[in-house]
């Protein structure tokens, strides 16, 4: 009977999202900041989810650091301009988790075998821990490369391959094993208009 009751069973929907390929322009290693760029319409679709209280949350490998490409401040400096592409089109991400490790790095500090190097769990864990207002039962992943289809079949997670960066490739190699991702689209829109519309039919 109680209202606190009820506010307490809103658990939100969430998205989450790859990074290179999927929000910005795929280009390999971003050695220079200004050349992270947006995915035309990424900003928008971001802002879709945000005004639908569905949360934006990324979830991306970054080994550069541990390649010694650059220090790991350099990844979030990246994020600092990612947000800022975003926020000038009133969009916002509810939270960015990444994993700068790699088995075989050249930095010692970052070179381990690690539990969030997707597709291992680790990140999205750690996303549910630090947001208990996620609903796991309402959970997407959007992405391009392998790791991604891996990262949402450990975790149980709707898929939605897109088909910019490595994802055309990527459905190559999945078409050949036999196992088509059940939802592809051509970019991150139209994998937001596939998220939305089948969340409104679960509501409905
Ligand atoms: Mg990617
Ligand atoms: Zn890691």
């Amino acid at each position: 009977m109680s209202e606190a009751n009820n506010l307490g069973n809103h658990k939100k929907p969430v998205v989450f999202l790859d990074r290179d390929g999927t929000v910005n322009v795929e280009i390999g290693y971003i050695h220079n900041v200004n050349d992270l760029v947006l995915i035309p319409g990424a900003a928008q679709s971001i802002k879709r989810l945000n005004e639908a209280s569905i949360a934006a949350i990324l979830i991306t490998n970054q080994s550069g650091a541990a390649r010694n490409y650059y220090p790991e401040s350099h990844i979030q400096d990246l994020h600092k301009r990612l947000k800022h592409l975003l926020a000038e089109q009133g969009a916002f991400l509810d939270a960015i988790y990444y994993c700068p490790h790699l088995p075989d790095g050249s930095n010692p500090d970052l070179t381990k075998i690690c539990s969030c190097r997707k597709p291992a769990p680790g990140l999205i864990e750690l996303a549910y821990e630090q947001n208990p207002q996620l609903n796991k039962e309402q959970s997407f992943m959007v992405g391009d490369k392998e790791a991604d289809v891996g990262l949402a079949a450990n975790c149980k997670m709707h898929f939605v391959l897109v088909k910019t960066g490595y994802g055309k490739e990527t459905l190559k190699t999945l078409k050949k094993q036999n196992s088509e991702p059940d939802l592809v689209a051509s970019d991150i829109n139209q994998a937001v208009d596939l998220i939305l519309k089948k969340l409104s039919a679960a509501a409905s």
